[in-house]
């Protein structure tokens, strides 16, 4: 499986390295969830796997089912930490260029605590 180059200064690779500061909300062995920097919501919380991974199918097809496990757990957590499951919350992972991904670590966003407004704009085949 080729996967995406791993850039080793990225910033969440230097959160994990303990080289700059994060606000933690949960962690266990192979995740750990912080606060998004420039919150979209009250609550903005990003999930990372402990491990090199990109983009989303890098970590589905090169993580282990323990990895896997210990990610969606933390994402539950989080929700549960935080209090959205009644009231909702959007989970959203932006992949590569097109995905507008920003940090190339594989990440969360797990955001809530208001109604986060419509998803995506509907597409036009007529824009480029
Ligand atoms: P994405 O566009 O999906 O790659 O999202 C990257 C997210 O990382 C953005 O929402 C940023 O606000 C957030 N971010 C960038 N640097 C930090 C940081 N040092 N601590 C917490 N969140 C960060």
């Amino acid at each position: 499986m080729i996967m995406a180059a791993y850039d080793d200064q990225n910033i969440f690779a230097k959160i994990l390295r303990g080289e700059i500061p994060n606000s933690t909300v949960t962690e266990n062995e192979h995740a750990l969830a912080f606060r998004d920097i420039a919150p979209a919501a009250p609550t903005h919380v990003l999930v990372i796997p402990k491990g090199k991974y990109v983009t989303f199918r890098d970590f589905a097809r090169d993580g282990s089912k323990e990895e896997h496990s210990a990610f969606i757990s933390a994402v539950a957590d989080v929700v549960e930490a935080e209090g959205l499951s009644e009231d909702g919350y959007r989970l959203i992972v932006n992949n590569g260029p097109n995905g507008r991904q920003e940090v190339p670590h594989i990440h969360m966003h797990v955001v809530g605590g208001r109604d986060v407004g419509p998803m995506l704009k509907r597409w036009n085949k007529d824009e480029s």
